[in-house]
């Protein structure tokens, strides 16, 4: 079995944890450079990346990672050819995880990551099993098709929740926030709402800036999607707060722990 370390990789810092946690300033974002630096860091050990972008099917390759400017990195491979084990997976994947285990929940059961920082999105555990989907896309509601038609979102497309959610938000002061307030509510609770019927889990968690920054707007969320679900269900509808940021460190370690012993089973 490998020994592995968590890292986050997310755009200009590299976060790892273990017993020696820091994080470092990437200078150079190329591929080539990065994998050398996570290979420093690692000391012979696997690593686990938590990383934040879009990922192929089968989670060998990065297919968009916004922040460093990368597109179709085969990241799994270039990291072998140079002697370093790797697995990876979205950060919000890592993180649903890692508050998953952090909670202790029983292992049947379900929970909902709401992610309200420079995206818009759900990470998914169902009744036990991380919910990854066909394209690793699951739980991207921040690109539902419910935006201004005109707004251009990170993704390429136009006129996706998040373009119209994401960004202005971690921005207070430059506009009118409580009237944006309202208008974030308004588009954010009804596009979260409809998964958390769906798969009526035991815990819903609020995370991600612009709600950890917010207290008040953390409340009105949650009171936004009870006032949406079926009452006589889901009466006692609460968002948790997070255990922290880190978990998807953990989260991460222990999905390539479990990918490691499902490959030598086979
Ligand atoms: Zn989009």
């Amino acid at each position: 079995m490998t020994a592995w370390l968590g890292v986050d990789l997310g755009g200009t810092w590299l976060r790892w944890g273990g017993e020696t946690p820091g994080r470092l300033r990437l200078e150079n974002p190329e591929p080539e450079a990065v994998i050398e630096a996570l290979a420093a860091r690692a000391e012979g050990r696997g690593v686990a990346i938590s990383f934040a972008g879009w990922l192929s099917p089968d989670g060998r390759r990065v297919m968009q990672g916004p922040n460093l400017g990368w597109s179709d990195v085969p990241l799994v491979e270039m990291a072998a050819a140079r002697g370093l084990r790797c697995h990876l997976e979205n950060d919000l994947d890592a993180r649903a995880w890692g508050e998953f285990l952090a909670l202790g929940a029983p292992a049947d059961e379900s929970l909902v990551v709401l992610n309200a920082g420079s995206g818009f999105a759900l990470g998914l555990v169902v009744e036990g099993r991380l919910v990854r989907g066909r394209r690793r896309r699951a739980g991207e509601i921040g690109h539902l098709v419910l935006g201004p038609p005109e707004k251009p979102c990170g993704c390429g497309d136009l006129g996706c929740v998040e373009a119209a959610l994401g960004g202005a938000m971690a921005a207070p002061g430059s506009f009118d926030e409580a009237l944006y307030r309202q208008r974030w509510l308004a588009l954010a609770a009804p596009v979260a709402a409809p998964v958390i019927t769906a798969l009526d889990p035991h815990h819903v968690l609020g995370v991600g800036g612009v709600l950890e920054n917010r207290p008040e707007l953390f409340r009105d969320l949650e009171r936004s999607i009870a006032r949406l679900l079926p009452r006589r269900w889901f009466g006692d509808f609460r968002l948790q707060p997070s255990e922290g940021e880190s978990l998807a460190l953990l989260g991460v370690v222990d999905l390539a722990r479990r990918a490691e012993g499902l490959q030598s089973d086979n």
